[in-house]
């Protein structure tokens, strides 16, 4: 006899719905197929990490996902939900995954708090009162709640880029997607920002991350994706990555940053 699932058993299935998946998915540049046939699941509250050497995918993967590009085969879902999507849901999935870039990308001629609320006040319709209380709550969480009223060019590197996550989450993302957001920084700064992101990932946000912090991945991923000429060639949880990769490539890659 076949009992009815319980509340308990659908919330379980439900929860297992990947927040981002993957499948078969392949972009082109012209001839140059950058992504070939790229199989990826993101669960709700899993930190990947996206290794691989230049050239192999991974901002163009970042970019697929919320897309700033379009694909050319396979299919991408995000919260169940099939890109592409257009018009209102667009603008729904853009506010649902926050992206973090290597260059900070701040609006140079606003303050920082400006830079915040700009989004939550023009996409999602807050007041200005509410969205300056969230702002001041974010940027006092990335540790600069006194450069409120400062512009970017007054700030340092890592406290542009604390800004940035700080943006980034006054959308309340539900996924956050950063590309090698510690590779502009000088040396000093690095750690700043990675603090900010580990924190972010203990509080339990869905992360996907390129990076080339391997302490980083090492201690906060809770998978390593490793890509090389547009294919996922392996993928496995950091501890075992890094001790015993499976291919010669990645191998060879761990060797060369290592
Ligand atoms: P990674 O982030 O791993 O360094 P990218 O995703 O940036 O790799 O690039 C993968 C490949 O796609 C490279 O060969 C790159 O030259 C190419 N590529 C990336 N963006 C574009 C673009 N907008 N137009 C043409 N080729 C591109
Ligand atoms: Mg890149």
């Amino acid at each position: 006899m076949h009992a009815s699932p319980s509340a308990e058993t659908l919330s379980a299935v439900e929860s297992a719905t990947p927040l981002v998946e993957m499948r078969s998915v392949v972009k082109k540049f012209g001839h140059n197929t950058v992504l070939d046939r790229v199989d990826l699941q993101v669960n709700a509250g899993e930190v990947v990490v996206l290794l691989g050497p230049s050239g192999s995918g991974k901002s163009t993967l970042c970019r697929c996902v919320n897309r700033l590009e379009t694909i050319d085969d396979g299919e991408i879902l995000v919260d169940g939900r099939p890109l592409p999507l257009e018009g209102r849901e667009l603008a729904e999935l853009r506010a649902s995954v926050g992206m973090v870039f290597q260059q900070f990308n701040l609006f140079p001629t606003m303050t920082c708090l400006d830079n915040v609320t700009f989004a939550p006040r023009h996409v999602l319709g807050r007041s200005r009162d509410q969205a300056e209380a969230e702002a001041k709550d974010l940027l006092n969480q990335v540790g600069i709640a006194d450069k409120c009223d400062q512009l970017p060019a007054q700030l340092s590197g890592g406290q542009q880029q604390r800004a940035a996550i700080a943006r980034a989450l006054a959308m309340r993302p539900r996924l956050m997607l950063f590309d090698e957001p510690t590779s502009a920084l000088d040396p000093e700064m690095i750690g700043e920002v990675l603090a900010v992101m580990r924190q972010l990932a203990d509080s339990g946000m869905t992360m996907l991350v390129v990076t080339h912090e391997m302490g980083f991945a090492k201690s906060v991923a809770d998978r390593v994706v490793f890509m090389d000429g547009g294919h996922i060639v392996e993928q496995s949880d950091p501890s075992k990555f890094f001790s015993h990769a499976r291919t010669e490539r990645a191998r060879a890659f761990l060797r060369q940053v290592g």
